[in-house]
């Protein structure tokens, strides 16, 4: 498998399709590799462009795939596409499928107490053989060292966090290397989606790719995330100016 990567705007993206990144995170399981994944939509790229730590975090992932369609068209425009996108919410799904044929172990942090018990209910109906070795919600104290110490211990085989970037990709990168196992990947409101908090677009919206529109008009306190979409594609134009002329 290939590790060639796309840089968009200076993020490294993984050149891979979600059924070959499944394939080769199910490898590094099977060998008790550790991993860190990090899935990245336009306002991440937005965002470490401006922030140096950030960058720092992105540096010690394992891997950053395409979350989202604005990710996918800007490799393509800048001349270097990539096949796909290969979003956190998917592979989290995709993940618990191969979890639950070979029962591995996982740990879920992440969102409010409600939302996690959800989680973990929907996880122990849709996915009876994944063993859920920890859990702890996601309004803590950073400075306490309980979760990791709960990780190292227990050494689940997957590790998600649904803290929302850049949290997420911070506490991973931190403490990663105390870890011996176990794939690491931040998932942002993935848990509020499985316990049904928040409902993903319908199928349509997806596949006309207006699944940010449809997203704006549930939860409108959006807006102003969403400014990250335009900001990004003048960027990127600008990007393409520059190369061609
Ligand atoms: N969240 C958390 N701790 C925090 C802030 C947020 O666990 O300190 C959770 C929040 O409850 C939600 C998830 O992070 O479940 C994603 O939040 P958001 O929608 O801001 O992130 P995004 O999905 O856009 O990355």
């Amino acid at each position: 498998m290939s590790n060639r990567t796309v840089s968009v705007l200076g993020v490294d993206f993984l050149h891979t399709t979600m059924n070959e990144m499944i394939a080769r995170l199910s490898g590094h399981l099977e060998r008790e590799e550790k991993a860190f994944v990090v899935t990245a939509n336009p306002e991440i790229v937005l965002h470490a462009q401006e922030d140096e730590a950030y960058r720092t975090y992105l540096a010690k992932a394992s891997y950053i795939t395409a979350d989202g369609i604005g990710v996918v068209k800007a490799a393509g425009l800048l001349g270097d596409p990539l096949p796909e996108r290969v979003t956190g919410f998917d592979m989290f799904l995709s993940l618990l499928e191969v979890a639950n044929e070979r029962k591995f172990s996982v740990y879920l942090l992440g969102a409010k107490e409600e939302v996690l018990e959800k989680t973990i209910a929907a996880i122990e109906r849709q996915f009876p053989q994944v063993e859920v070795a920890g859990s702890h919600h996601g309004y803590f104290d950073w400075d306490s060292t309980e979760i990791e110490d709960e990780i190292r211990l227990k050494k689940p085989d997957l590790v998600f966090l649904a803290l929302g970037f850049p949290r997420q990709e911070k506490w991973i990168a931190e403490r990663y290397d105390q870890f011996e196992k176990g794939i690491f990947m931040g998932i942002g409101g993935s848990f509020d989606v499985l316990a049904g908090e928040v409902k993903r677009a319908p199928v349509f919206w997806q596949k006309i790719h207006l699944e940010w529109f449809y997203r704006l008009v549930k939860q409108p306190s959006r807006w102003r995330r969403m400014l990250a979409l335009p900001v990004f594609a003048g960027r990127i134009l600008r990007e393409k100016r520059k190369r061609t002329s």
